[in-house]
């Protein structure tokens, strides 16, 4: 089977990175649709309004409705065409983001990322996440292009509410382990193919930076300092776990994701729902207890879910959530073993269990 490499050309993060944004749009084509929320415009209107100024780059504000639906995303694309837009700029969390890629990959043209939280490592890549109307994934949509450029101001997501960036901090940490099972497996990624040295490597780089930086980042986070720790995580949460899970394959711990959030009415963000499914991947692959353990215990004393009901699955419905992680397009098959759904209720209650002893 063939293996491949897939990167955004451009990747930018600092303090005050939203300074450069209109000049790069102006690069990639100039006029700019500028996707995003209430929330972000009054956090950061005026910033990217002055950015885009200074550059002499027009753009038009096109308000996200909250959910990464077909529907959204062919009303915003519907905007872009109106408004004969060159650039998307998808400004926000996750979701926006996702709605940004399905635009471009519609009206084509440029693509600026501009996570305004480190919640997932869904700016780097070319997959959208798309829900139906009432919350539930439809599925995933792989783009053939990946974003242009991906935009990091940390006086931003060092500002951001803690909780976005202890989640990001999950997302990631299950990426190293994620891109082994692939690699082991030989599942395929989302690149095409089978996973690259280069998509491993970055993996399992994105989980030491985690493992040295994150708490002194979580610590630092929701009160507006940039410190160096917060540079690293941003860097790991980001890019190295983008890159990571693109180049290197998801796994059991999005597999379980998927069967939370199919399962049931969870409030739990995705890196709290993907932390409960590391420790049971990690259960999955048989790995000594002490591991899971010492894994389970980082994640808990960063503020991350280490129990079922930490995530909102209820008694009951975890025979439900195994399941759920067996849908079409699945993860949970680059696990190697081929797993069973009874083997990941076991794995689930196991973890689960051990996660109740750390409280
Ligand atoms: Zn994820």
């Amino acid at each position: 089977m063939k293996r491949s490499f897939v990167s955004p050309p451009r990747y930018l993060q600092g303090p005050g990175a939203l300074d450069e944004l209109g000049r790069h749009v102006n690069d990639l084509g100039g006029r700019a649709l500028l996707v995003t929320d209430d929330v972000v415009v009054d956090v950061v209107g005026e910033d990217v309004d002055r950015s885009f100024s200074a550059a002499g780059t027009a753009y038009h504000t096109a308000l996200f409705g909250g959910e990464c639906t077909e529907d959204e995303i062919a009303r915003l694309t519907e905007v872009a065409r109106s408004e004969e837009t060159d650039v998307v700029v998808g400004m926000g969390g996750g979701k926006v983001i996702d709605v940004a890629k399905g635009i471009r990959g519609q009206a084509g043209g440029g693509l600026v990322t501009v996570p305004t939280v480190a919640s997932t490592d869904a700016p780097t890549s070319g997959l959208s996440v798309v829900y139906t109307d009432d919350g539930h994934i439809a599925g995933g949509l792989v783009h053939r292009e990946r974003p242009d450029l991906v935009l990091v101001d940390t006086d931003v997501i060092a500002s951001a509410p803690r909780r976005w960036f202890v989640s990001g901090v999950g997302d990631a940490l299950a990426t190293r382990f994620e891109a082994e099972a692939t690699m082991k497996s030989g599942g395929q990624t989302f690149a095409g193919g089978r996973p690259s040295q280069a998509g491993v490597a970055l993996a399992e780089r994105c989980y030491d930076v985690l493992r040295t930086h994150a708490p002194a980042a979580v610590d630092a986070a929701g009160d507006g300092t940039v410190t160096e720790a917060l540079e690293e995580t941003v860097e790991a949460i980001v890019l190295l776990s983008g890159l990571g899970f693109e180049n290197g394959g998801l796994a059991a711990a999005h597999a379980v994701h998927d069967g939370i959030v199919a399962a049931t009415e969870t409030t739990a963000t995705h890196g709290e729902k993907v932390c409960l499914g590391l420790l049971t991947q990690l259960v999955l692959e048989g790995r000594p207890e002490e591991t899971v353990r010492e894994v389970a215990r980082f994640a808990h004393d960063l503020g991350l879910p280490v129990t079922l009901a930490d995530v909102g699955v209820a008694a009951g419905r975890v025979e439900a959530v195994a399941e759920g992680a067996f849908g079409d397009e699945s993860s949970i098959h680059n696990q190697p073993g081929d797993p069973t759904p009874s083997a990941v209720v076991e794995a689930l209650y196991a973890a689960d269990e051990l996660g109740r002893s750390l409280e």
